[in-house]
């Protein structure tokens, strides 16, 4: 099978889904081709920070310019991927105070609206902050959706015109006559949605241009096509807690260091985050100490996170970029800005584009920069709509507050499916069929399932991204198998099989290393429930229990110490993590 398009798009991340959107409101033909679900890579791995610009005020104002006036746009076009909790940057009693000046001085001059506040001030704000608190700087800092709003973005493209393709690899770049001719992409079963149980097929997508959006594999990408782009990975741990202790973001108010930040998200509170170079961004070590380290650190900013329970712990790979020649030897001196490759430019290699480095914040920014490229080389005068059009749900933010209304807030069900739909809520929820709750953590209901089986297939991890089924605190153990019931009778039995594998095993890989305590008491629980009642035994790769780390640290003192429980850890060794002098995410 063949296709032609006027832009293909590698890569379902933030800044891929960004671009296809604003090239196809442009009126252009294009197809994106993402390898994984959409937020497989770096997109569905990081903080959920929707930065203020409080973050680079001091160390990259630039950044922090572009960060606030992106955070203006999204509140107002993405408004239901968006919760605007307010941020704090606060000083404890030994942080520097010079730090705190240039904090504050910083966000004046980038326009970044900032109060000071108190300690009591503070603490009246996020009452769980510990009493040390000298005095904070409230930011408007938010929490931000990734699935939600790469999801809306794909869609509005595909509304658009646009073709999306998940589970679609690019494994070569054409390259006919010394110009970028298009790509060749191996489906994982076929294209369009995923159907579990498909065989695969090849196909060459044909295009006038090609834009690289791979984030952290772009230098893969780039490689394909005979050019080189030194992406310099660099790796983070989040750890999910099972409670939202802060309604606030609560950064540290000091130079950067690992541990700093705190994010409410949903019904969690996320803490974040290291900086650590790596050298393939899907291969890299993910240990327990990192995890510990983020309690420990930031319970000296909120001390109930050492009581709480974990529920599952994650990483991310910036993909960070730096000009060639800079020799930076430190990741978190690498800059955070974006950076667009002309590899005709560059490389006399016509034909195809590559986009590096960058935020999560600042997509939207970074999608109209290479759309505006793209247009002028293919000789297209429209003109980006991307900061005025709302995405797809967050057409009109008081259908949000007449459903509130409507539901009396009564039902926190109708409430979170109504945050999450935004406007889309009549045309999901309206439905005559019985409508149970099929995940009570994240109170999920049948008819949201449905609705994102519709947009995603068999695939019930890209169901899981579109609706936070088995995202809360049991972590699925007692929802997989009602979310894999949902697929019956669409899917046949070895489909939904396959799917249902899939999802635990995705779920799992995330609790493995948060099992201590309550967490453990649950994990086995959870594992006794599917292996005895839904014989999920029967395929041991679903839980991988060789991919748990050692459980071996190297002490300070140069031995071995096996790590039992958090509270049982001592100092550790630095791992190779660096002083850090720059603001990271
Ligand atoms: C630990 C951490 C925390 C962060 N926190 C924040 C934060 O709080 N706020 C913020 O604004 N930013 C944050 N960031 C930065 C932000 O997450 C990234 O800059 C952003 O998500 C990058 O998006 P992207 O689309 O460029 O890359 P990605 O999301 O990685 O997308 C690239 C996609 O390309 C796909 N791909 C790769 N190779 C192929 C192929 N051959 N064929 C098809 N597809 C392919 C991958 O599967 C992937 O989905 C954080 C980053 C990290 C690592």
């Amino acid at each position: 099978m063949t296709d032609r398009v006027d832009a293909l798009v590698v890569g379902g991340g933030s800044t891929g889904c960004g671009i296809a959107r604003d090239l196809a409101m442009r009126g252009l033909s294009v197809a994106l081709v993402e390898q994984g679900n959409l937020t497989h890579g770096t997109t569905g791995r990081m903080h959920g920070l929707l930065h203020s610009g409080g973050r680079y005020a001091v160390s990259d104002q630039a950044s922090a310019r572009e960060c606030i006036e992106e955070n203006r746009v999204l509140r107002e076009i993405a408004s239901h991927c968006v919760e605007m909790t307010g941020g704090l940057f606060v000083q404890l009693e030994d942080d520097p105070d010079e730090y705190f000046e240039e904090k504050l001085a910083g966000c004046r001059e980038c326009d970044i609206p900032a109060e000071v506040l108190t300690a009591e001030e503070a603490r009246e704000r996020e009452p769980y902050l510990t009493g040390d608190v000298k005095r904070a700087i409230a930011v408007p800092d938010g929490a931000v959706d990734p699935f939600r709003l790469c999801v809306a973005n794909a869609a509005d493209a595909a509304e658009h015109g646009a073709r999306i393709e998940t589970h679609a690899k690019v494994t070569d770049v054409l390259v006919e006559d010394g110009e970028v001719a298009g790509v060749e992409v191996e489906h994982e079963s076929g294209p369009g949605k995923r159907n579990h149980s498909l065989p695969g097929t090849t196909e060459e997508i044909r295009a006038d241009h090609v834009i690289n959006a791979t984030g952290a594999w772009a230098g893969r990408v780039g490689k394909m096509a005979g050019v080189d782009v030194e992406v310099r990975p660099s790796k983070g741990v989040m750890v999910i807690m099972n409670v939202r202790q802060v309604d606030t973001v609560v950064n540290r108010c000091r130079k950067k260091g690992d541990a700093d930040i705190i994010v409410p998200h949903e019904t969690t509170a996320i803490l974040g985050t290291t900086d650590v170079e790596v050298e393939d961004p899907e291969d890299y070590p993910e240990e327990r100490w990192e995890v510990d380290m983020m309690i420990e650190t930031l319970s000296e900013l909120v001390p109930i996170l050492d009581d709480a329970r974990t529920i599952r712990s994650f990483w991310g790979v910036r993909p960070l970029y730096e000009p060639p020649g800079t020799g930076t030897t430190d990741p978190t001196d690498i800059t955070r800005d974006f950076f667009l490759l002309d590899h005709e430019d560059r490389d006399s290699l016509p034909g195809m584009t590559s986009i590096v480095g960058g935020k999560f914040t600042t997509y939207r920014m970074m999608a109209e920069k290479i759309s505006d490229h793209v247009c002028a080389k293919l000789g297209v005068s429209a003109e980006c709509r991307t900061a005025e059009e709302p995405l797809p749900g967050s057409e009109d933010f008081s259908v949000l507050r007449d459903y509130m209304d409507e539901f009396g807030l009564r039902s926190p069900i109708g409430r979170r499916s109504v945050q999450r739909l935004g406007s889309r809520a009549d045309d999901v929820l309206e439905t005559t069929d019985p409508n149970p709750t099929v995940c009570d953590c994240e109170a999920v209901t049948r008819a949201e399932i449905q609705d994102a089986i519709d947009g995603s297939g068999s695939d019930l991890n890209a169901v899981r991204i579109r609706t936070r089924a088995s995202m809360g605190n049991c972590q699925g153990g007692f929802c997989c198998h009602r979310m894999a019931n949902e697929l019956h009778p669409r899917y046949d039995e070895p489909t939904v099989s396959e799917a249902w594998d899939e999802l635990v095993q995705e779920r799992w890989k995330g609790e493995r290393h948060a099992l201590w305590g309550e967490g453990l008491s649950q994990a086995a629980l959870n594992y006794q429930l599917h292996a005895t009642t839904m014989s999920l035994d029967r395929t041991p790769e679903i839980a991988d229990f060789g991919a748990f780390d050692s459980g071996v640290e190297t002490a300070t003192d140069g031995g071995e110490r096996t790590t039992g429980s958090r509270s049982s850890s001592g100092p550790r060794s630095d791992g190779g993590r660096t002083e850090r002098g720059r603001d990271g995410d």
